[in-house]
């Protein structure tokens, strides 16, 4: 990684934002300069265009030289910073008026593209001081032939110094705004990510062990602000995994206790003096049923737990829902009879999902032997099956006992019994409809139950036919 990649954002983004404004600001200057002596120097090849336009209509000459008045007038120019020098058409000097400016070289190129009939303008040095000067050769014509040469010469001196200045102001002006861009720069992203270094300090004291804390800062609605609030809404989330696994490893440890107190109860009885062979069947018996119940805990704990872990592989296959209800209501008619309970089926025949057939069974067996458990003698459990469209719709009605309304939005949550006391005298460990809930999720499908006191109880699953 390279050092910049490793340095603080705050120095990072002041450093591009430096970066780019030097870039913009430099491409700014160049312009304007280039610009500004483009247009100084053109107005000064004008006005020397012009000055020499106009010598070449009224100087008079006499011979190849011009009058002398026009002399005098041709050497005054030098007042305005001007010069003039004229040759014949031999290329000779007739002329010269740039005696101020200490010596101007004549340009033989220029001379004699002027005696061909072009103009030329140049920029030249003269003088002890290389002093700048802007110099126009002009043919000089007398009835369309060429008589001499014309040379207009102007100091540069205004022009360079006002581009020298220019220079200067930028000079100055470029590092100085650099300078309080970067300072700027530096104050601005550190005000910008003040609030990201109090969400540092603020997550920094949220441990495992307290994750009841939020950074619950007031921030305004944007970017940073947003980031406290989901990181918030995540810590929530943590919260509330967190709180679930404490209380599931604690209803489970509970469970587990519950049944080995019972057997150790009943070992230790029996131990306490010689007991007739009867007595000790009962003990094994009732052991052997504690047994049961803890091989069935076990079983449902390692399923969910395998579950949440997503280790239970879904083998997904065309499965025919009805024959599954159908083989489930034979497995528990036996007990239905037993209890004095009548089991309906009303089912569409071949209704077919995409599903795992093991665990759909096991939530159809779940469903129907709730049922089955909390309907007393002489009740009805109807199981129904229809499909619409793309979903399939199952329902396990009883004329049970019913749950009441404060328990519904916790059925599903794990170890969650309405009547304890009731659901473990019926060998019920609490872990089956959190199980049902997981099978139906793993299905892409819902649960849901509606259930009157006394009156009765109707679990709706609804799947959907394709994965
Ligand atoms: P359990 O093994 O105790 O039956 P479940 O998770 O299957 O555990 O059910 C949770 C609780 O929901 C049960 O203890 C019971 O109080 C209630 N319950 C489930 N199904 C029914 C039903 N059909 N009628 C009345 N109560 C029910």
């Amino acid at each position: 990684m390279s050092l910049l990649a490793r340095a603080p954002i705050r120095l990072r983004l002041t450093l591009w934002y430096v970066f780019l404004l030097a870039v913009v600001l430099g491409a700014f200057a160049a312009g304007v300069y280039l610009f500004l002596r483009h247009t100084l120097y053109q107005n000064l090849d004008e006005s020397i265009e012009s000055r020499s336009a106009t010598l070449l209509n009224v100087v008079q000459f006499e011979g190849d030289r011009p009058t002398p008045s026009d002399q005098v007038l041709l050497s005054d120019l030098k007042e305005r910073e001007e010069f003039v020098r004229v040759f014949d058409s031999e290329g000779n000097l007739s002329f010269d008026g740039t005696s101020d400016f200490g010596e101007v070289a004549v340009d033989s190129r220029a001379l004699a593209a002027g005696l061909a009939g072009e103009s030329t303008i140049k920029s030249v040095k003269a003088g002890a001081e290389d002093d700048p000067l802007r110099v126009l050769a002009s043919p000089m014509k007398l009835d369309g032939t060429v008589v001499g040469v014309l040379e207009v010469g102007r100091s540069e001196e205004d022009v360079s110094d006002t581009l020298s200045t220019l220079l200067l102001i930028m000079g100055i002006a470029y590092p100085v705004t650099l300078a309080i861009a970067s300072f700027g720069g530096v104050f601005l992203a550190g005000r910008a990510l003040t609030p990201v270094g109090n969400i540092t300090r603020a997550a920094r004291q949220i441990s495992a062990e307290d994750l009841s804390k939020r950074l619950d800062m007031q921030l305004p609605d944007d970017e940073v602000g947003e980031l406290a609030r989901t990181f918030d809404e995540m810590i929530a989330r943590l919260e509330d995994a967190l709180r679930r696994q404490r209380r599931f490893a604690a209803d489970a440890s509970h469970e587990l206790r519950t049944p080995l107190t019972v057997i150790k109860g009943q070992i230790e009885v029996s131990l306490q003096k010689d007991r007739e062979p009867e007595t000790y069947r009962h003990v094994l018996q009732a052991v052997n049923e504690e047994v049961d119940r803890l091989i069935r805990l076990a079983t449902s704990l390692l399923t969910l737990t395998r579950a949440d872990a997503g280790q239970i592989p879904l083998t997904w296959e065309k499965v025919n829902l009805g024959d599954i209800l159908i083989g489930v209501a034979d497995q528990v008619r036996s007990s239905a009879d037993d209890k004095g309970v009548r089991l309906r089926l009303e089912v569409t025949p071949s209704v077919t999902v995409q599903a795992d057939e093991d665990l759909l069974i096991q939530l159809v067996l779940n469903l129907l032997d709730n049922s089955i458990k909390y309907t007393p003698q002489g009740g009805e459990v109807e199981v129904t099956l229809t499909a619409n469209g793309h979903d399939v719709d199952l329902r396990v009605k009883d004329t049970g006992l019913g749950i009441p309304h404060e328990h519904l939005p916790y059925l599903f949550d794990r170890f969650y019994r309405v009547d304890k006391a009731r659901s473990r005298s019926d060998g019920g460990v609490g872990l089956g409809l959190a199980i049902s809930h997981w099978i139906v999720q793993a299905h892409g499908g819902s649960i849901s139950v509606d259930s009157t006191p006394k009156v009765g109880s109707t679990f709706t699953v609804i799947l959907p036919t394709q994965r």
